[in-house]
Parts: C-alpha cells; sequence; structure tokens
C-alpha cells in the first residue's frame, strides 16, 4: 500500500468537509491498490484545490476554472493513467463550465470530483453557481436570485457516463462511491456535498443530515436518473445515478492509439529539429 500521506497537513478550518473528501479519496486510492506510478491528481483553485500539497502523489495545481483541460491533456498524452480532478463549484461549474460539459459529452475517462460547498470559500463567501436561490453572501447581501446549477443532473444530460453523490460526512459511502468512480472507464462525476462551515451557514452538516438518503438501486434509464439525482426541499440522494460501461471513452475512438499511448508514438521524434526550425 502506498505512502499518500506528506508532512504538510491541511490548512482547511476545522470541520470543514474538506476533511472528510480528502479521507475517502484516500482511502478509495488505497482500496483499489493504486500505485504511485499509476494515477494523476489535478487541483483546481479554491480550498479544495489545496488538498494538493497533502497528497503525495504525482498532480499539478491548475489554474482557476481549467482543471478539467489540464487533466484532459494529461489523459490524452498517456491514457494509461487515472486522472482524478479535485475541484469546486466555483471552479469547475463557473469559470469552467464549458470544459465540464465538454468532458461529460465526450466521455473523457477522467474522474471529477465535484466539492460542492454551493459558496466560493477561499475568496471568503461569495455565491456561486450552486448557491440556494435566497441565500445571502458578501456579493449578494439581498439574496441570489438566480436558479442553482445541479451538477449531477447537468452531467446526466450532457452524457457523462459516471454519475454519483456522496456526502462529505459520510467517509465510509463516500470511499466506497469514489473507488468505483475512479476504476469507471469513461467520466465519471462525484458531487460531494460538503459544509463550509465559516462562510454557508445555511447548508450545514445537520441541514444534510436532515436531508440526505441514500438511493437503493441505481436508475435503468436517464431520466429516471434526472428525476432521482434532482434536490428538492425534502431530500437530496446520494449514491449512483448512473454507471454505463458500454460507453466508448474519447481516447478509444483513437486508431493510434490502441497500441500505445501518445507519448510513446512520440519517443522516436527528435523535437529538436522542430525547435531548430522555429529558431532559424
Ligand atoms: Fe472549508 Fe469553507 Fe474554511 Fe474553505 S472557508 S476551508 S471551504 S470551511
Amino acid at each position: 500500500m502506498i505512502n499518500l500521506d506528506t508532512k504538510i497537513f491541511p490548512t482547511w478550518c476545522p470541520g470543514c468537509g474538506d476533511f472528510g473528501i480528502w479521507a475517502a479519496l484516500k482511502a478509495a486510492i488505497h482500496q483499489l491498490n493504486l500505485e504511485t506510478h499509476q494515477f494523476v491528481m489535478v487541483y483546481d483553485i479554491g480550498c479544495n484545490g489545496n488538498m494538493g500539497s497533502s497528497i503525495k502523489a504525482y498532480g499539478l495545481h491548475g489554474l482557476h476554472g481549467r482543471a478539467i483541460p489540464a487533466a484532459t491533456g494529461i489523459k490524452l498524452a498517456n491514457h494509461t493513467q487515472k486522472v482524478i480532478v479535485i475541484g469546486g463549484d466555483g471552479g469547475l461549474l463557473g469559470e469552467g463550465m464549458t470544459h465540464f460539459i465538454s468532458a461529460c459529452r465526450a466521455n473523457m475517462d477522467i474522474t471529477v470530483i465535484l466539492h460542492n460547498n454551493q459558496v466560493y470559500g477561499l475568496t471568503t463567501g461569495q455565491s456561486s453557481p450552486t448557491s440556494m436561490k435566497g441565500s445571502k453572501g458578501k456579493a449578494t447581501p439581498f439574496g441570489v436570485t438566480e436558479t442553482p446549477v445541479e451538477p449531477c443532473a447537468f452531467a446526466l444530460l450532457s452524457g457523462a457516463s459516471f454519475v454519483a453523490r456522496s456526502f462529505a460526512g459520510s467517509i465510509p459511502e463516500s470511499t466506497k462511491i469514489i473507488a468505483s468512480a475512479i476504476n469507471h472507464e469513461g467520466f465519471s462525476l462525484v458531487e460531494m456535498l460538503q459544509p463550509c462551515v465559516t462562510f454557508n451557514k445555511l447548508n450545514s452538516y445537520d441541514w444534510f443530515r436532515q436531508r440526505v438518503k441514500h438511493l437503493s438501486q441505481t436508475p435503468t434509464d436517464v431520466y429516471e436518473a434526472i428525476t432521482k439525482a434532482r434536490w428538492t426541499d425534502q431530500e437530496i440522494f446520494t449514491g449512483i445515478f448512473r454507471n454505463d460501461e458500454s460507453a466508448i471513452s474519447y481516447h478509444e475512438t483513437f486508431q493510434i492509439l490502441k497500441t500505445k499511448t501518445l507519448i510513446q508514438h512520440s519517443e522516436k521524434r527528435d523535437l529538436t529539429k522542430y525547435i531548430h526550425d522555429w529558431v532559424e
């Protein structure tokens, strides 16, 4: 079993939901017996992305909203790697929304763990694309007027082949779901319900515990999956909404990648010749 622990402990606020996700992710990697050379982490900007210094693994800390394109590049360069994205509702559904849709549509074989705390935590509490209507923040003192984006329903409509949700307050269930998502071949989304104890006083652990219900069975069709994935005032389901193992991943559509990776294809190319040409 690899040691994923660093000497740096995360600097999240005490009680932050990120701790639960961090623990579940590490447990899932152990459960899958992944070795360090078999996966790459890509972190977006946000409190979630600060996980980058607290997991001993190969990784890249990208620009805000751009973790998915970076992960896509890594996957296409070496498709033998598992690629795991850590991002938040702000980065992935605000600045990075089109990248999110594109990855779902392409069935890009990456795992996106979306920390949904319904607020921009790192910049001290502005409303985000998933903030609830009427919720008040520093930039919205009279309450949010827009309809919140629902990442699971959105991913299902956009063609994602694995879509799930878990609650940061339940590490065993989150471990199981994250492990299934990483194992899935194709695009996988895990929306993590992540209380931000400092800047989101509305969607607290207790608020979620009153609403979270475990989905007993994965829906058989996408429309039923969307219905179950939608939040209501009374209940928010956790579990796997869709797991289509027959969907073809984007990289599998390229004949050239059937025999070796893109990196292996380009190994014999003398790049210095091209650099020389450019300089000339
Ligand atoms: Fe966690 Fe919120 Fe603190 Fe950020 S601001 S570390 S999301 S509790």
